[in-house]
């Protein structure tokens, strides 16, 4: 067994009890090919961006999600050019190459924001998703240019797990082949808080641990805004219970786990989404 495969029967395990063995709890999806793979993965796309909608990340046309294709693994398809979260759906996701360049689907890419997910990609070849939005709390939250605080459990989740960028990214869009830090921050990391922009996340096992990282990174940045306002001194979480907490209630399958009644309310309420 691949040691990520023992991982996750150990995660699995942590939260599925074998006493509760037969009784319904979700499963990680298995292929019989690759087009099985892609077309599942199409659809959880579209599903996070749906998501992304029910959750108020819209910002005009910024943000992005993307996954990495299956096969054609220098190619990732993702959200279209001006479309909104709400409208997303599996027909008109775009395939976009390295350099910006659409090379399946009907609608344009915003070129200046995919290129950073293009070049994130390109230098991380294990990540297979990445989610940015510009979100409320979370661009307010990199404008402090700070790491966030292990002062949560939910916060552990990112313990060792995200960097702070400051590359003056907010101001000028990173262009094809340009380096920014932002690129190397994600070796081995969920998620960059980049100072002046806003929020990323990515994952090296599925859209829906991204975009449930996402959110949840969104979240935290609410949260330690409203305890920064507070004027209470905090308590942070000590590095080895932090770490244990990353490692048994943040793992990248917990984050896949946490994201899955998110697909079922959005997969029984908008159909239009297989469209
Ligand atoms: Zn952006």
């Amino acid at each position: 067994m691949l040691d990520l495969e023992r991982d996750a029967v150990v995660e699995r395990e942590s939260v599925y009890q074998p006493e509760q063995a037969g009784l319904i709890f979700p499963q990680l999806p298995e292929f019989a090919s690759v087009t099985e793979e892609r077309n599942h993965l199409k659809r959880q796309l579209a599903v996070a961006c749906r998501v992304f909608d029910r959750y108020g990340f819209d910002y005009g046309f910024a943000g992005h999600i993307s996954i990495r294709d299956p096969e054609h693994t220098d190619l990732y398809w993702t959200n279209p050019m001006a479309v909104p979260f709400s409208q997303v759906s599996v027909g008109n996701l775009i395939l976009v190459d390295h350099t910006g360049k659409v090379v399946e689907g009907r609608h344009a890419v915003n070129q200046a924001g995919f290129v950073l997910h293009a070049n994130v990609h390109e230098a991380n070849p294990d990540i297979v998703a990445m989610c940015h939005a510009h979100t409320v709390y979370g661009t307010a939250y990199a404008a402090l240019g700070k790491e966030l605080p292990a002062v949560t459990q939910d916060a552990c989740a990112f313990f060792e797990n995200h960097a702070v960028v400051n590359d003056e990214g907010g101001a000028v869009a990173v262009k094809q082949g340009q380096g920014s830090g932002v690129v190397e921050a994600f070796a081995g990391k969920r998620a960059v808080i980049h100072q002046n922009h806003g929020l990323l996340t990515a994952s090296r096992h599925s859209v829906d641990d991204a975009a449930f990282w996402f959110i949840a990174l969104e979240r935290c940045c609410q949260q330690q805004l409203m305890l920064d306002a507070s004027g209470v001194p905090q308590t942070t979480v000590s590095a080895e219970r932090a770490r244990y907490s990353r490692e048994h209630v943040g793992s990248d399958y917990i984050g896949w786990l946490h994201f899955q009644p998110l697909v079922d309310e959005i997969l029984a309420s908008q159909p239009d989404l297989l469209d």
